[in-house]
């Protein structure tokens, strides 16, 4: 992820989405308790430390750059992880081009549950980490790969914990999880070549254009990307809110009912280039962005953010908390 640009984003964006960029949506936060009927279900318990340990277990297989030995041993431990915890798993495996005309390997892995059930949802992260660390303040370090703690590793690591509750209590609908690969080859910034908002988010887009089953669809999708910092604020993301405010409504009132209103706000903020924006594009599922914006720096991403400092000092379990655990009681509270 992702450049922060509405001029980029409309170009490709053909249609659908009104010019609305108002950033003075109301601080939402608190705790509402008029009704609590979104937190009434049973739902598996999330285990903080577990989804710390499977976001540390990714950053020690060193960065997962396309190409790597870190990317394969990544995704064989992620498929094993996720077979482990009931999954039915299907590794999508091709060649994509980046940004440079280069190919790299790309390994989408799907894990679904219930895979009888036709209404289902979709829970995504990417994977994969950033070859560039080209926004660290360090010119020297700008062509070293990232860690990719939060950018990448705590978004799958809070879908490795819901999947292991997936294992011991089903859902009502069936749920897939998806890890993509090769989000974050976009153009480095300061190089020559044009940047495209197509360089990024080559794994979804490929899903999206051949999906693991032929005709496929989810009631909607949620992605989760830089889930892990110590005080996130997730916002309402402009993309998020142009395809699927009603997803965006029912994944914040569960935050805020249990509890996590200073991580899930009600400011509006601007259009990203993420995975979830193809997903709306090109296979039409309504999907938001939980993610993190950063009202402090100018990239609107954490200071960390294509740095070498994304390792684990800036991943927080009560973040990753806030994330999973709101997830978990969405999609069990479905019908
Ligand atoms: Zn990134």
């Amino acid at each position: 992820m992702k450049i922060k640009s509405w001029l980029i984003i409309s170009a490709i964006i053909v249609s659908g989405i009104a010019g609305c960029k108002t950033n003075a949506g109301g601080k939402g936060g608190g705790k509402q308790d008029a009704d609590n009927e979104a937190i009434r279900v049973p739902t598996p318990v999330f285990s903080a430390d577990s989804a710390y340990a499977f976001t540390e277990k990714q950053v020690n297989f060193g960065p997962r750059v396309p190409g790597s030995q870190a990317q394969i041993e990544c995704a064989t431990w992620l498929t094993s992880k996720l077979r482990s915890f009931g999954a039915d798993i299907i590794v999508q495996e091709a060649t994509v081009k980046v940004f440079d005309g280069r190919s790299v390997p790309m390994k989408n892995i799907i894990a679904r549950y219930q895979p009888e059930k036709s209404n289902r949802i979709l829970l995504m992260a990417h994977w994969d980490s950033r070859p560039f660390a080209d926004q660290d303040p360090d010119p020297a370090k700008h062509d070293l790969p990232i860690a990719g703690a939060n950018d990448g590793a705590s978004g799958a690591a809070v879908l490795l914990e819901i999947a292991r509750g997936l294992q011991s209590m089903p859902t009502p609908l069936g749920i897939d999880i998806i890890l993509f690969d090769v989000e974050d080859y976009g153009t480095p910034s300061g190089r020559d070549t044009d940047s495209k908002p197509e360089f990024w988010c080559l794994g979804s887009q490929y899903w999206a254009k051949n999906p693991h089953i032929q005709g496929y669809f989810a009631r909607y999708g949620i992605l989760l990307d830089m889930v892990g910092a110590p005080n996130a604020e997730f916002t309402m993301e402009e993309v998020s809110r142009n395809y699927a405010q009603s997803v965006l409504d029912k994944v914040w009132k569960a935050g805020n009912k249990l509890g996590y209103g200073k991580f899930f706000t009600y400011r509006k903020t601007s259009p990203l280039i993420d995975d979830h924006l193809f997903i709306n594009q090109i296979i039409g599922i309504p999907s938001i962005d939980i993610i993190q914006n950063d009202v402090t720096t100018e990239s609107s991403f954490g200071s960390f953010w294509h740095t070498q400092a994304d390792n684990m000092s800036n991943i927080s379990r009560e973040t990753l908390s806030a994330a999973g655990k709101t997830v978990i009681s969405v999609i069990y509270n479905e019908k």
